[in-house]
């Protein structure tokens, strides 16, 4: 199953991927996490990564295609993958599907997770990120165990730079004018599914659970 995520910056894609992924047995891609992992590593690309990803830009689809196409030809990849954060652009999507299309294949369902622009901030604000294995918290929605602390591999939690305010609104207005078209996009591919993202994170994974099928 090739799954697809869409929605706003904060809107829940990761944390719904992340329960997909574990589910139904298929690798969580997210770009966002594979430009945090080169930028943690001193890597050239998350050096230019990290200029964008700052400022509330989007890496330019020159570097964030190829990656993301050597990503899913791994093996690990064989039987499907839950991608989150990415496509963002109409050129990306674009890519994706004609990459597919040559192998005779193509996406299943792209979730887009509702949520209006209101709720984000407070999201965002309230978001804690692992940088060592990309798990994310929400200080009141969705704690940790221990304060400060990654449940899963007891790394440091970190407020993400690009989650303050300033920022994160920054990233609305991009994601308005540049990915947000990618809704009508995956209309018209015949796969587009849609859930309410401002439900209890649970039960928006339920709604997902039967779009998907048990
Ligand atoms: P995205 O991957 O779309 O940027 P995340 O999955 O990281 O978003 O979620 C953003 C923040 O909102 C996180 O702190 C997460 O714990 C929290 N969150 C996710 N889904 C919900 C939900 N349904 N209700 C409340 N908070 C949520
Ligand atoms: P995320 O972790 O999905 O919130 O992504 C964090 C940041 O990484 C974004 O604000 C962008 O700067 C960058 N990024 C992640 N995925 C993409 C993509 N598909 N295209 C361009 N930039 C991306």
């Amino acid at each position: 199953m090739k799954i697809i995520m869409l929605g706003a910056p904060g809107a829940g894609k990761g944390t719904q991927a992340k329960k997909i992924a574990e589910k139904y047995q298929i690798p969580h891609i997210s770009t966002g996490d594979i430009f945090r992992a080169n930028i943690k590593g001193g890597t050239e690309l998350g050096m230019k990564a990290k200029a964008f990803m700052d400022q509330g830009q989007l890496v330019p689809d020159e570097i964030t295609i190829g990656m993301l196409m050597d990503r899913i030809k791994e093996d690990d990849c064989k039987n499907g993958y839950v991608l989150d954060g990415f496509p963002r652009t109409i050129p990306q999507a674009e890519s994706l599907t004609k990459a597919l299309a040559d192998l005779g294949d193509k996406i299943d369902y792209a979730i887009n997770v509702d949520v209006p622009d209101e709720a984000i901030v407070t999201r965002m604000s309230g978001r804690r990120a692992c940088l060592k294995c990309g798990a994310t918290y929400h200080i009141k929605y969705n704690a940790p165990k221990t304060e400060g602390i990654c449940d899963t591999c007891g790394e440091k939690l970190v407020l993400r730079d690009d989650d303050k305010p300033e920022t994160v609104q920054k990233r609305l207005t991009v994601y308005h004018e540049q990915t947000q078209p990618l809704i009508d996009y995956y209309k018209n591919e015949g796969c587009l599914a849609e859930v309410d993202g401002t439900k209890d994170l649970d039960v928006v994974f339920q709604d997902i659970v039967a779009i998907l099928g048990e």
